[in-house]
């Protein structure tokens, strides 16, 4: 066939740290709107297999078309902000997420749906809120790994993945809080497999931003 089938089992919803994200070795550019706010921002929505493998850019005929989401564009300035150099203001980045990963949920989400799904979701899920009720703040402290997962957890109603990044100095830090969806995008699921966390230590950093 042309295309691989257009299915999947769930989706991981993934929110990054802008704080680790800037401390890591890549660095970052504030987007051409401004600093965006000291909150988790989407990294993306990301169709998955229950065995962990996944499939990516499944449809390159179906480009990135800004004006199917021109009504989502101030929300996605807020919520899903870019903090790759250099400094843009964040096409690139919900390109490149609609191209590799949406694509491959087409079948359940068109490209407006896609987008408006990952900014319901994160409104749905205050991470920083959950995180801050149980003494859990970005202030350069340490914490304990298994806090971090029990406070989201308590909040979410299911255990989140978490990944790490390392910064210059060698800190582990709390870089990324994977959810897992149902494939209608809405719903927040239990985790069929959830990631490695292979960088994690099990206290880690939550950096200001
Ligand atoms: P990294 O190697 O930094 O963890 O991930 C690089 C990229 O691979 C991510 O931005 C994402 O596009 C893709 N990726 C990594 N892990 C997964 C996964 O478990 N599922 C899916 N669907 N994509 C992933
Ligand atoms: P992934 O392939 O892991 O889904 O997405 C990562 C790609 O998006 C990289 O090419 C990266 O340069 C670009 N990108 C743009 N802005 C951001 C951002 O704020 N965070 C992350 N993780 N990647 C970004």
């Amino acid at each position: 066939a042309l295309c691989a089938v257009d299915d999947f089992d769930f989706f991981y919803f993934v929110q990054q740290w802008p704080g680790s994200y800037c401390d890591s070795r890549h660095s970052c550019c504030y987007p051409k709107t401004g600093k965006p706010a000291a909150d988790f921002g989407i990294h993306g929505l990301w169709p998955n297999y229950k065995d962990g493998s996944y499939q990516s850019k499944c449809n390159p005929d179906h480009v990135f078309d800004k004006s199917e989401i021109s009504d989502l564009i101030s929300s996605l300035e807020k919520s899903w902000p870019t903090l790759s150099c250099p400094s843009n203001d964040g096409l690139k980045f919900w390109e490149h997420e609609w191209e590799k990963h949406g694509t491959c949920s087409e079948s359940e989400l068109d490209q407006h749906d896609y987008f408006e799904a990952g900014l319901k979701l994160k409104e749905k899920t205050n991470l920083l809120q959950a995180l801050k009720n149980a003494g859990i703040e970005p202030n350069d402290k340490f914490y304990r790994l298994e806090s971090i997962k029990e406070a989201i957890k308590q909040a979410v109603g299911h255990e989140p993945g978490i990944e790490c990044n390392v910064d210059p100095s060698g800190h582990k830090q709390l870089s990324e809080v994977y959810l897992c969806v149902d494939t209608s995008g809405m719903e927040i699921i239990e985790c069929p497999i959830l990631p490695k966390g292979s960088r994690c230590a099990s206290n880690i950093q939550f950096p200001k931003f």
